[in-house]
């Protein structure tokens, strides 16, 4: 259909292209820039040019690039709108067109080439940003109450604490306009989401914080692919869309379960599913492979994660490499690499998934010796040093225990939790991945993760 991922990918370059852009080849996800670890927007290829380190070849280009956010992990399937691996389609000015063409384009791309209805979008400026306030309303006509002024923290772009920034403007679309006018919160995702980010870098911010106009002000933006072609197939989450949903059918038909009738936690499971192979094939088509530290880290909690969700899914055999198949085939026409990589990436599944299915296998073997010790209950500690050295998920040990009708204590499990949490903070903290995130710290901090046993990555991918 016209609306499928591939024709909405195909539309945004083209439109950009028709308006003198250069379109370009996505990056790698394992980028040329040491302070980060994946790619994570369709900015990160062209950061040199835009600090100046670098001059561009041409002053327009237009991507969709491949980006990866493990700081979005723990919203993948439980938010509409979050993935690890998504797509980021991107038009850049390099010192040239600026914020009033940056906005008309936008405008005129969502509601004329995606044919969204103007009274279906709101846009956010940032507080300060008169200028774009005045081009949404005066030039776009966008009545001033749907034009939001926000914060620093959603509405200013900075690439550290020096350096080019600039305010951003963003898009949203309103699932609900008959809910009015009255109290818009685009916080509230039952009704908004977030399509459109436009970054304006119009300054240079000095050591004493100082702001002055840059010489050449660049235009950085950032479309989500999943998130659009929601919108214009009509489903309910990125999930659902043709980019993704093939992957969770398969997966649901090896479980031997149907999406539509599976309940909301099976439905989690499956789109998590659904995201980290995405995720995972293209990491290994970019030459990433399963290691303690760093991106093959990231890359072995991803398998992992999945795993665990299939055995949740009452998957006893191995499985991924099944279901990366379709992710290949879904990604082929696009990023064509997948299929020449495709030996890599089912060997380097099948060889991680059997690891972990052995250390499963170790954790079960333990419970049946300790419900042989202790026919009556199984002690938080017991079921706690399951979780923590075999990688065992509460819910396996309870149904496992079950069977003999033996019960937990998930109380006293609970509070061991409790402590392991408070012991392992800052190892467990979310990484922050975003552009403007500590990048350094983030570097560090994952050459640091030497892998621990299996606590580390199972405690992150505990499901609630
Ligand atoms: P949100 O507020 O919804 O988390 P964001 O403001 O963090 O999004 P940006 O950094 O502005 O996102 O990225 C530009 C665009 O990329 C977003 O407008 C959105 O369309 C898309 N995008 C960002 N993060 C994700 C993600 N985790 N999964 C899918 N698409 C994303
Ligand atoms: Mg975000
Ligand atoms: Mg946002
Ligand atoms: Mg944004």
């Amino acid at each position: 259909s016209s609306a499928s991922g591939a024709a909405i990918r195909q539309q945004f370059l083209d439109f950009y292209a028709a308006r003198g852009h250069r379109i370009l080849e996505s990056a790698s996800l394992v980028p040329e820039d040491p302070t980060v670890l994946l790619t994570i927007a369709g900015m990160l290829p062209f950061k040199p040019i835009f600090l100046g380190q670098r001059a561009a070849e041409f002053d327009r280009a237009t991507t969709s690039q491949k980006c990866i956010r493990t700081n979005d992990i723990e919203n993948v399937g439980r938010t509409a709108r979050h993935h690890t691996f998504f797509e980021m389609l991107g038009n850049f000015s390099f010192g040239d067109y600026f914020k009033e063409q940056a906005i008309s384009w936008a405008w005129e791309l969502s509601t004329e080439v995606f044919k969204l209805p103007p009274e279906q979008l709101v846009v956010s400026v940032f507080r300060e940003d008169d200028e774009a306030f005045a081009i949404w309303r005066d030039r776009i006509g966008v009545p001033p109450h749907r034009i939001l002024r926000m914060d620093e923290v959603d509405n200013f772009w900075t690439s550290g604490p020096t350096g080019p920034c600039g305010p951003c403007s963003e898009i949203y679309y309103d699932f609900h306009p008959e809910r009015g006018d009255e109290a818009i919160d685009l916080e509230d995702d039952s009704r908004f989401i977030e399509f459109y980010n436009l970054v304006f870098m119009q300054y240079n911010r000095d050591a004493e914080g100082n702001l002055s106009p840059l010489q050449a002000q660049n235009i950085d933006t950032g479309l989500g692919l999943e998130r659009m072609a929601q919108i214009l197939q009509q489903v309910p989450n990125n999930y659902e869309t043709d980019l993704i949903f093939p992957i969770i059918e398969t997966a649901a038909r090896i479980a031997g379960i149907d999406y539509a009738q599976a309940d909301e936690i099976a439905r989690v499971s499956l789109k998590v599913i659904g995201d980290h192979l995405r995720a995972v094939v293209h990491m290994i088509t970019d030459g990433i492979t399963a290691a303690n530290v760093g991106r093959g880290y990231i890359l072995r909690r991803l398998i992992r994660r999945v795993v665990r969700h299939g055995r949740l899914l009452g998957i006893e055999r191995p499985f991924t490499a099944e279901v990366a198949e379709t992710a290949i085939a879904l990604s082929e026409s696009a990023y064509p690499a997948v299929r020449t990589r495709e030996t890599a990436i089912k060997n380097e599944l099948a060889r991680e998934e059997e690891q972990f299915l052995k250390t499963l296998a170790r954790g079960e073997k333990l419970l049946a010796e300790i419900l042989a010790r202790n026919p009556q209950q199984v002690s938080g500690e017991a079921a706690f040093e399951l979780y923590d050295t075999y990688g065992f998920p509460l819910e396996l040990t309870q149904e496992i225990a079950d069977e003999s009708g033996v019960s937990v204590d998930v109380e006293s499990f609970e509070a061991e939790m409790e402590k392991q949490r408070q012991r392992s903070k800052d190892a467990h903290e979310t990484i922050d991945l975003t552009v403007q995130g500590s990048l350094d710290e983030l570097a560090e901090r994952l050459q640091s993760t030497e892998f621990m046993g299996y606590s580390q990555a199972i405690t992150e991918s505990q499901v609630e």
